[in-house]
């Protein structure tokens, strides 16, 4: 690594521009594959969005209201706890550490793999050149190859108070400052129902507002409706078909205002959670500047290769588009990085798995069945229900469903969706499947192991080949 510390200026084979699951993942690639890294990145942790103010934290939380929820549900079957006592500290201290010791573990990577860390905002001086303010004056860093990796920031709505302290991103209601009693929660995607598990648990009561007719949408409302069936249940209100017209600040909370069919015209609330999806950062990164194209919504164009119109940048992650996930940025991290050291690498996964951690969490993967129809595509389908697996009842749920869709003339799999209790980690079989070709006939004599609820997956292929025992299919 070329360095001139009186003019602060770096020399780099790879920049990489952006810390978090996507950024860090490219320089680690880079690095083992023998180049010369500089990893920057404006906060003085990495992990990004995902690690710090998002999936991470989001799960130790919710990882705590399943416990209330289990402990609450198993009442009627013998054992009670009587009331949690929740120390929110305490709860904070445990979401801390665990995001903590990420970060300590990225940190020593970094190290271990010879990586240069610049910690502050950086921005493209040229198509060679990235300016840095990091707090102690600037540095300049020149380098042969780009990997932006600058993600995205929540969407906002121009009209909302912003200023008041009520109003929450998903990064202040990770924050756990309070509970508020009464909590509207602006958008039922996934952050949204996310933040409304966590809350609900911890006491307050919840009501969601939904621009669309249903909740998660582009998601098969097969798969919503056991969530929607019991959340339900739980909240005061889920408003759909609805928008928030207005917020205004008062001294008592704050006040917002519907439009839609069964919503009230204005209703007080302690606080108002907006999770109405999430912007790319494209347009605060000096790509001008380098040459590189950004839409009007701050995306970045890139090909297979994960190349901008600047073939010596790439761009990865939230930035270059949907679905904004973790686990496509690191996937497309790494495939930059093969691609910036030489190698023939370019991405080509058949699909991109989503989870929403809701309880029951819901999964999909591959084609939807709403997209099957769209596409005319002539699809077999099977819905296994978990009322019929042993597992699901003895864990005392239910509600689960294992659906899976494959192509009537080949039986190969199209797509595969899960809701119940760990659909997101049960959805990963349905992808190595959609990956290796898989049809009906694989995964049916894959033999699962019992009791899992690993064997929706295989009985719900067994209805298609028809060889199902373990429900009743009448002929
Ligand atoms: P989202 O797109 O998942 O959901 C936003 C919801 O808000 C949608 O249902 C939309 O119809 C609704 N909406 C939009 N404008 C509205 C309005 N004015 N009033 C009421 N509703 C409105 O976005 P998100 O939940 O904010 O999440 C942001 C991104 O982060 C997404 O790309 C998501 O996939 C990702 N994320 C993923 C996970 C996960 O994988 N588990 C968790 C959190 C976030």
């Amino acid at each position: 690594m070329a360095t001139n510390p009186e003019s602060n200026e770096l020399k780099t084979e790879i920049v990489v521009l952006g810390g978090g699951p996507g950024g860090y993942t490219a320089a680690f690639r880079a690095a083992d594959l023998g180049k010369q890294v500089v990893l920057i990145e404006r906060y003085p942790v990495l992990g990004g969005v995902c690690l710090n103010v998002g999936c991470i934290p989001s799960k130790a939380l919710l990882h705590m209201a399943q416990i209330i929820h289990e402990a609450e549900e198993f009442e009627q079957n013998g054992i009670s706890f009587g009331q949690p006592k929740i120390d929110l500290d305490k709860v904070r201290a445990f979401k801390e550490s665990v995001t903590k010791t990420l970060n300590d573990g990225l940190a020593g990577m970094v190290k271990q793999r010879k990586i240069t860390r610049v910690s502050g905002v950086g921005k493209f001086t040229s198509a060679n050149t990235i300016s840095v303010e990091t707090g102690e004056g600037s540095t300049t860093i020149q380098f042969d190859q780009a990997i932006i990796a600058a993600g995205s920031h929540p969407t906002k709505i121009p009209s909302f108070p912003y200023d008041d302290p009520r109003l929450w991103d998903s990064t202040d209601a990770l924050e756990l400052k309070q509970i508020p009693k009464k909590l509207l929660i602006v958008g039922g995607g996934i952050i949204g129902l996310e933040m409304a598990t966590v809350y609900h648990a911890l006491g307050s009561e919840i009501s969601v507002v939904e621009l669309m007719d249903q909740i998660i949408p582009g998601c098969d409302k097969d798969l919503i409706t056991p969530l929607f069936r019991r959340i339900k249940k739980q909240y005061k209100n889920i408003w759909l078909d609805t928008k928030v017209t207005s917020i205004q600040s008062d001294k008592k909370g704050l006040n917002v205002s519907f439009a839609g069919k069964d919503a009230p015209e204005s209703e007080l609330f302690d606080a108002v959670l907006v999770a109405v999806g999430r912007q790319p950062n494209g347009k605060s990164i000096g790509a001008e500047n380098a040459g590189v194209s950004v839409d009007e919504r701050g995306f970045i164009a890139v090909d297979k290769q994960q190349r901008t119109n600047i073939p010596h940048i790439f761009a990865i992650g939230d930035i270059v588009g949907n679905p904004m996930l973790a686990h496509k940025a690191s996937h497309e991290g790494k495939v930059a990085a093969e691609v910036a050291a030489g190698h023939k690498a370019a991405f080509d996964a058949l699909t991109i798995p989503s989870v929403a951690y809701t309880d029951p969490e819901i999964a999909w993967m591959g084609l939807t069945e709403i997209q099957a129809k769209q596409q005319g595509i002539d699809y077999d389908k099977a819905a296994f229900p978990w009322a019929a697996n042993g597992r699901s009842l003895s864990i005392n749920r239910k509600e689960g469903i294992t659906k899976i869709l494959c192509e009537k003339t080949t039986g190969r799999i199209l797509g595969a969706g899960m809701v119940g209790t760990n659909a997101g980690e049960l959805i990963a079989e349905a992808v190595l499947a959609l990956e290796m070709g898989a049809d009906a006939d694989d995964i049916g004599l894959t033999i699962h192991p019992h009791p899992t609820l690993s064997e929706t997956f295989g009985f719900a292929a067994e209805m298609i080949t028809g060889t199902i025992t373990d429900i009743y299919i009448k002929k």
